[in-house]
């Protein structure tokens, strides 16, 4: 059975204002951190031995994956990157084949890092460039600015990454299509071979929210926004890349592995403070406090570890049970992770899964979203239209 491992460093170096991801700018407790995430490592490695997987859809792409977001990763001293990576390797005994990611913010790569990930066994790299306009990049509050991230870019293919991705936003105030076009441009010619493609959102909580939600019309007008999502997926395509899912493209033969296990309904583990798992029939979480996950994952025994992975919850600790799926909630998911992507649902997977037709389970659902032309059926998959793609958040929810 693959195993996909997701690992989370909750450290940047500073807030960007739109962003509701887990991270702390304190880095004081960040050598505890890694020592509490090795030691997480091997505790998750013991509770699962006798485990088996009863996920619906697990192994469709067959391969190991490793995953290490954040926050940024490529922010802490290598070393401790590295010595995790290791760690995770040999403890999961993950296969030589694997897809191994990391993220990286361009203001924190330089070339000693980027050489010692690709020695430890990274085999693939996301860069957080989100534009390559300047005053873009001010409206996002980000570090680097355009000359910066194309020097990372540059630097990242240099050092040996083959497969690299980058991230665009799209939807910023000032921002046009065609500035998205001479973006991906760029990305294409600079040997980027997976491009993702966020829409801003607000986020409550961040400061975007607190400056934007009163005044949403300072935002991109939405008819606008749609048109610039759809417009970026055309030119993704008329340059080769696939658009796989909602948010993804990719050259042939370069699309994320990692990401695809979570659509795919697959069991991954997940390693740090903020980070979320799916072990079994159990939804797991890690509390977003650092300290208190150093704190836990110091005392946590074996024994505890392995009732948390039976779905006992462990009074006040970082690790808590989200969810425990029953075979109904399992088939309701599936058109939840499957309608990102352009296959859409597999009829033939689900009733080997499941042993019934999906469209029996869900016929009045499909029939109405195919009549509103926001579902269509292809052969024996069902998958969003063009237009469906402007409200998959409603269909998809139609399903839970
Ligand atoms: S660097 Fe990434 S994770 Fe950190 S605050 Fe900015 S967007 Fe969020």
């Amino acid at each position: 059975m693959a195993r996909h491992i997701y690992v989370h460093n909750p450290f940047c170096a500073r807030k960007c204002p739109y962003c509701d991801f887990y991270s702390v700018t304190d880095s004081s407790c960040i050598e505890e951190f890694y020592k509490a995430a090795i030691k997480e490592t091997k505790m998750i490695a013991s509770a699962i031995t006798d485990k088996t997987a009863s996920n619906p859809l697990t192994d469709i792409d067959g391969k190991d994956t490793i995953y290490f977001g954040g926050g940024t990763p490529s922010l802490p001293d290598s070393r401790l990157i590295t010595e995790l990576l290791k760690e995770v390797l040999s403890t999961f005994n993950i296969a030589s084949d694997a897809e191994i990611t990391i993220e990286a913010n361009p203001s924190s790569v330089d070339e000693r890092k980027l050489t010692e990930y690709l020695q430890a066994g990274f085999n693939r790299i996301s860069l957080g460039v989100q534009s390559l306009d300047d005053e873009v990049l001010k409206t996002l509050g980000r570090l680097h600015d355009s000359k910066g991230a194309m020097e990372a870019i540059s630097l990242v293919s240099r050092a040996g990454f083959k497969n690299i991705s980058a991230d665009l936003i799209t939807g910023v105030p000032g921002e046009t299509l065609e500035g998205v076009k001479r973006d991906i441009d760029t990305f294409f010619q600079s040997g980027v071979k997976h491009i993702s493609t966020y829409s801003l959102s607000l986020e409550e909580g961040t400061p975007f929210y607190v400056k934007y939600n009163k005044t949403i019309e300072d935002l991109m007008p939405p008819d606008t926004e749609r048109e610039m999502y759809h417009g970026t997926r055309e030119y993704l395509q008329s340059l080769g890349y696939e658009t796989y899912e909602i948010s993804n493209s990719a050259l042939p033969g370069y699309r994320s592995l990692h990401n695809s296990s979570y659509w795919n309904s697959c069991e991954y583990f997940a390693i740090g403070a903020g980070s979320y798992g799916f072990i079994g029939d159990i939804r797991y979480g890690h509390r977003n406090d650092v300290a208190a996950y150093i704190k836990d994952m110091n005392s946590i025994t074996e024994k505890d570890y392995k009732d948390f992975v039976e779905g006992k919850t462990i009074d006040s600790h970082s690790l808590y049970v989200e969810e425990v799926l029953s075979r109904d909630d399992k088939m309701r998911e599936v058109p939840f992770l499957r309608l990102r992507t352009t296959e859409g649902i597999l009829l033939d997977e689900f009733y080997k899964v499941f042993g019934v037709e999906f469209e029996d389970v869900f016929a009045d659902i499909v029939k109405s979203n195919i009549e509103k032309g926001l579902l269509e059926r292809k052969q024996r998959t069902l998958r969003l239209t063009r237009s469906g793609l402007d409200f998959a958040n409603a269909v998809m929810e139609d399903f839970l």
